[in-house]
């Protein structure tokens, strides 16, 4: 089947699927038994997907997993973005949510970041590759906590990452996904129902915060998908 026909068939499926899905078996039958053309298994693939999803077939269980995707912004082909903790976000504990613009303070205020889930101790990553620019306290007066900033100007965005334990210094280059440090238990600072987590606050070069969560999703994936 020529790649034309091929791609109208597609169209086709998406507008019209039972229409389409007739004529697509009659196209397949008939090229199948007559075209001595070979058809790619790439377009058997996706003429098999396009009529999975135009007639609501699943397709058989497979081993998935939930793979954390950064997005390519600079188009290298590279994802430059990586959750930190590799688990989904706080959801609703008993100090809030941790979605990007959550309340805090009776709604006096705005969460600046995004919260994934941690494992006090657990390894946490580089959301962004990047020169270590700073390395802090999360909170005044308080030095346990900590926060490592990373920016990378070529990207045009800084990081931080708070509730982290530093393995890393002031000056360091780092790569999006490698270690920065362990996360740190915030049962004494928060007691009573905090979700363990780590903060992270994406700040673009006017000083925005942007939602983390647009950069860093969450998809299903077989397994044989994951080491592309
Ligand atoms: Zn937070």
């Amino acid at each position: 089947m020529n790649q034309g026909l091929h791609a109208r068939l597609v169209e086709r499926l998406r507008s019209r699927p039972l229409q389409a899905l007739i004529l697509v078996v009659a196209v397949a039958t008939t090229a199948a038994a007559a075209s001595p053309l070979p058809r790619t298994g790439a377009a058997r693939t996706s003429l098999a997907t396009a009529v999975q999803q135009a007639v609501g077939v699943q397709p058989p269980p497979a081993p998935l997993r939930l793979v954390w995707e950064g997005v390519d912004l600079d188009g290298d082909g590279r994802a430059d973005f990586a959750n930190p903790t590799g688990q989904g976000e706080r959801g609703r504990d008993a100090y809030g949510e941790g979605e990007f613009g959550a309340s805090r303070d009776g709604g006096s205020r705005r969460h600046e970041g995004v919260d994934f889930r941690a494992d006090a101790g657990q390894s946490v990553a580089a959301p962004i590759s990047g020169y270590i620019t700073r390395i802090g306290f999360a909170y005044a007066g308080d030095t346990s906590l900590k926060f490592v900033e990373i920016t990378n100007p070529a990207l045009r965005f800084a990081a931080r990452v708070f509730y982290v334990n530093p393995r890393v210094q002031v000056g360091d280059a780092v790569a999006v996904g490698r270690p920065i440090g362990t996360a740190h238990s915030l049962q004494r600072k928060y007691p009573g129902g905090m979700t363990d987590h780590v903060h992270l606050e994406l700040i673009d070069t006017a000083g925005r915060h942007v939602d983390a969560g647009r950069v860093i999703t969450a998809a299903y994936a077989a397994d044989r998908l994951a080491a592309d």
